[in-house]
């Protein structure tokens, strides 16, 4: 059975004591609600690693908004339960004043990762990357975990945290895992369970956007072309508000002109539906034009 701790004292002497014995970890962040999404992590860290460790924590310091942290779904009880079934050892699940001790006042260390956090999410969420950051690296130092899952859901913070872990040398691999996406398409995400069946029918409209540009990538249409595709499907769908739609370097997140064949890229897109802010991505490799 998945135990949970909720003191980073406690978690230090649980991995302390696997590091001692030679066990390898596997390290799964999430802010909770768990879906399918967070079990295919999981599944990664259990096959991959010794032993598979997850964290649920609703992080203040990633929220610009706190009416939308307030709204942030939580479910412990039912999280540990999908732990339990994907093979965790233990789950660290702390109150916010134990990671951050001044919360609500700041906390006055901050991780801030250039460049790659500058656009798109880093743009509509000021602050919002410095927080991840900072947890990240939090909890990281407190796991010591070989192997850290992502997934390329959240395609930019990926980025950074393959960024940031290669800056600060720290020593552990970051993993990204596919998205896994609902029975139409929509990429599952916590924030889905506010969106009502019709405000989901019109998040649709993001993945099929991706799925347009896909195709005219791999035909070798031209950049401006696809962007402007993205926004056209974008368009059609009344009540989504479209926040950006770009063709980016995969690893850079810097805008790409030229569409060379067999240059790889990476399609982003994000919207808001019903208040909802939902994000998107695919890869895409140019083609010769036809
Ligand atoms: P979150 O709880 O939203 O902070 O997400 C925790 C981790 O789960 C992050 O690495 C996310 O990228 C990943 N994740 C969330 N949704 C999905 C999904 N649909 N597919 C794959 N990974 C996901």
């Amino acid at each position: 059975m998945t135990s949970v701790v909720t003191t980073l004292a406690a978690w230090r002497a649980l991995t302390a004591d696997l590091v001692a014995q030679g066990a390898t970890i596997g390290l799964t962040m999430t802010m909770g609600a768990l879906h399918e999404g967070h079990a295919s992590l999981l599944a990664a860290a259990r096959t991959s690693c010794d032993v598979s460790l997850a964290t649920v924590f609703v992080n203040p310091l990633q929220f610009g908004d706190a009416a939308d942290l307030e709204r942030y779904p939580r479910s412990l009880d039912a999280d540990v339960a999908m732990c339990d079934a994907q093979g965790a050892l233990a789950v660290l699940a702390p109150e916010a004043h134990e990671m951050w001790p001044s919360w609500p006042a700041s906390t006055p260390t901050s991780v801030h990762v250039a460049g790659v956090t500058d656009r798109f999410e880093g743009e509509g969420r000021p602050g919002h990357f410095d927080g991840v950051a900072t947890v990240v690296t939090k909890l990281l130092v407190a796991t010591q975990a070989s192997r850290a899952f992502f997934g390329e859901k959240d395609f930019q913070q990926l980025c950074m945290v393959r960024r940031l872990a290669s800056d600060l040398a720290l020593p552990v691999e970051i993993v990204g895992c596919p998205i896994v996406r609902d029975h139409d398409g929509l990429a599952l995400s916590s924030r889905n369970a506010r969106l009502t069946a019709t405000g989901h029918a019109t998040a649709l409209a993001l993945p099929r956007a991706l799925g347009v540009a896909s195709a005219l990538v791999a035909a070798g249409a031209t950049v401006d072309a696809v962007e402007a595709a993205m926004h056209e499907v974008a368009a059609t769908a009344t009540g989504l508000d479209l926040a950006y739609a770009a063709v980016v370097e995969p690893a850079t997140l810097e805008p790409v002109r030229d569409a060379t064949p067999g240059r790889a890229v990476r399609l982003l897109i994000a919207g808001i539906v019903e208040g909802v802010r939902l994000i998107d991505n695919a890869p895409a490799t140019f083609g010769r034009q036809r």
